[in-house]
């Protein structure tokens, strides 16, 4: 059987071995980050239903776990918003009663937990990762530009429910643009609600590539220790980490090094050439990039990546 909705598994610098779960088409999100890897969010809503076939979905994954792969999380995520998706929780539940002895990751970003449906359908997973950038409503519109409907009052309140009623672990995910959310203002602000919404783990995080707006810069690396102290949290690790793990796939790599050998390409065309998912393609570009093996070039038809000489 060839998946449609799975990728992977991945070597992931948060949770190990992971095997993507991609339920929401290209590129759909209640958010359009300044800073996302896939490019410009083309349907902007809040709107959830079924984007993908619930029970296609369940197929694939009960064909894949049937032979029993070792995979340290299961994990909602991809190239959109996950929880839009209305069929989630029932992928949740069959995953909890069939294959119990696998972790469940969901990568959100945590606009949606004001809805308490949306709540009660995630709360089988073992591990919950929201991403929170701002502080204020001004900071949100400017690097997260939401759909209107969605408010960093909604934003925090839905967090800090989610913390009442999900048993599992919450790790809360910062990206810190710089000129954006590394003023002391900001960072008070984000403090403030991070010691409401209580998770378990904060995570520090800076761009690793180009990103969707050629303005965004990584932060340095002085600058990031001292906003993770101040914020409590502990930085996610370089991309150059990766390569130890067992699930880093050297073939992969291999053919993404000869197609962009013979021509520079985009993520989108390495995706389309060599059949990898976007997100996957985006571990391994962000490996070669973070080894100094490849450089991006920003061009009319997107970014482009080519080996360096
Ligand atoms: S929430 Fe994630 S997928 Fe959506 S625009 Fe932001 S970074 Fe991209």
């Amino acid at each position: 059987m060839s998946y449609k909705y799975l990728f992977g598994p991945v070597p992931s610098r948060r949770l190990g071995t992971s095997l993507g779960i991609d339920i929401i088409p290209y590129k759909t999100c209640t958010l359009n980050c300044v800073y996302c890897e896939c490019g410009n969010t083309t349907e902007l809503t809040v709107e959830r239903k079924e984007y993908t076939p619930t029970g296609k979905v369940i197929a694939e994954l009960d064909d894949l776990l049937s032979k029993g792969p070792h995979i340290d999380y299961l994990t909602f995520s991809g190239s959109g918003e996950p929880t839009l998706h209305k069929g989630l929780g029932k992928m949740v539940s069959f995953l909890k009663d069939r294959y119990p002895n696998y972790k469940i990751a969901l990568l959100t970003n945590g606009t949606l937990f004001y809805d308490p449906k949306v709540r009660i359908e995630v709360i089988g997973c073992d591990v919950i990762l929201p991403s929170l950038d701002a502080g204020t409503k001004e900071c949100l519109e400017g690097i997260n530009r939401p759909h209107p409907n969605i408010t960093i009052q909604r934003l925090v309140e839905g967090l800090k429910e989610l913390r009442k009623e999900f048993k599992g672990e919450i790790w809360l995910e910062v990206l810190i643009v710089p000129g954006m959310n590394d003023g002391k203002a900001e960072l008070e602000a984000i403090n403030k609600h991070i010691s409401e919404i209580r998770p378990d783990k904060v995570q520090i995080n800076s761009l690793d590539r180009p990103a969707t707006e050629i303005w965004v810069e990584p932060v340095d690396q002085d600058a990031l220790e001292r906003i993770a102290d101040y914020l409590g949290g502990e930085i996610i690790g370089r991309p150059s980490s990766i390569r130890e793990a067992d699930s880093f796939d050297e073939s992969v790599l291999e053919r993404i090094i000869s197609t962009i050998r013979r021509r520079p390409c985009t993520t989108e065309d390495l995706t389309k050439i060599l059949n990898v998912h976007v997100n996957e393609v985006n571990k391994y570009l962000n490996y070669l990039e973070d080894s100094g093996k490849i450089e991006s070039e920003r061009r009319e038809r997107g970014i482009f990546f080519k080996m360096k000489r």
